[in-house]
């Protein structure tokens, strides 16, 4: 099924406890688009850059298979940055610039060969170009996917709930649960959610996996334990890719479903963070992938007699 992305494409600056790397492609969309792609075709990006963008980052895009032709390049514009610094649980990390550049002004086109997608993920994003681009489609997509983060949640609000009453599936993590219902424990929180529009809530918690609320049920996915974490920036993100990208691919969105989907989206996440930036997500082959699934499969299968 055909998968439309939109999200940001941008330079990062990460520092982690293990090191640090300037200036590297990253970006919402960027990292959707390239673990989606491992499951699903054909993948469409919407997004903007600067003309400082570099050709090889489009390249490595190209290379996935992902039809980049939906990325305005703003002549003289400079591409959305963003850097971040971990603290030492590498689960907590601090913002230490956002700089919108081109994203304040960005007014999506969508092109006419991308307005039919079946699936539809709004990587975290202004909410305003969310809707946008949801409005320039040809009727309403089987089903829409929506991140957004703490920034929005804050500076947007308004414009966010409109957004969220378009939405089937919302994916936040666990303090912007927090954030945008006002309840600490996370069922409440799921609860509240639910009432602002999406019929389903993927609830990201990091290395402690994600949950999945809707229809009344609920059901929780492990991370994988890795022995090496070397940067988490674009974890959520890839597992967003991994989450609609295996939707996509099966063509079925039902609950049962989502629960495979989530364990797709957290064994893309694993590699992710292995790596700093899309270093290991431009990487990846359906053998590496299914292994993962098999570990998954072996870590949390169990029979228990009941006394
Ligand atoms: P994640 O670690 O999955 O939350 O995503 C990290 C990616 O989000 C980075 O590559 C950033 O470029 C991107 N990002 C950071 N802040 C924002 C923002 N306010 N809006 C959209 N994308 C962002």
């Amino acid at each position: 099924m055909s998968l439309l992305v939109v999200g940001t494409v941008a330079f990062d600056s990460v520092e982690s406890p293990f090191g640090k790397a300037e200036h590297i492609l990253g970006g919402a969309g960027t990292y959707i688009g390239l673990s989606a792609s491992y499951l699903t075709q054909p993948i469409n990006l919407v997004s903007v850059v600067g003309e400082d963008f570099p050709e090889e980052h489009f390249q490595r895009m190209r290379n996935r298979n992902i039809d980049i032709s939906g990325i305005e390049i703003v002549k003289g514009g400079k591409t959305f940055f963003w850097a971040g610094k971990y603290r030492q649980d590498l689960n907590t990390r601090d913002t230490l610039d956002t700089q919108l550049n081109v994203l304040a002004t960005f007014n999506p086109v969508v092109p006419e060969h991308m307005r039919s997608a079946e699936f539809l993920m709004l990587g975290n994003l202004l909410p305003d170009v969310q809707r946008k681009v949801m409005e320039q489609l040809n009727g309403r997509p089987k089903l829409v996917v929506m991140d957004t983060m703490n920034f929005w949640i804050e500076h947007y609000h308004d414009s966010l709930m409109e957004g969220l009453k378009l939405t089937d599936v919302l994916t936040i993590n666990d303090e912007e649960a927090r954030m945008l219902s006002g309840e600490y424990a996370l069922p409440k929180a799921a609860q509240k959610i639910l009432s602002m529009g999406p019929k389903y809530l993927v609830i990201k918690k990091g290395e402690h996996g994600a949950l999945l609320f809707g229809e009344g049920k609920a059901f929780f996915a492990p991370a994988l334990p890795l022995e090496e974490v070397f940067d988490p920036t674009g974890a959520g993100d890839s597992f967003a890719g991994g989450f609609i990208g295996y939707l996509s691919r099966t063509n079925d969105v039902s609950f049962e479903n989502m629960k495979r989907a989530l364990i797709y989206g957290s064994v893309m996440a694993s590699f992710c963070v292995e790596r700093f930036g899309t270093e290991q997500l431009v990487n990846l082959d359906t053998s590496a992938i299914n292994d993962r699934i098999r570990r998954f499969v072996e870590l949390t299968q169990f029979e228990i007699p009941l006394s």
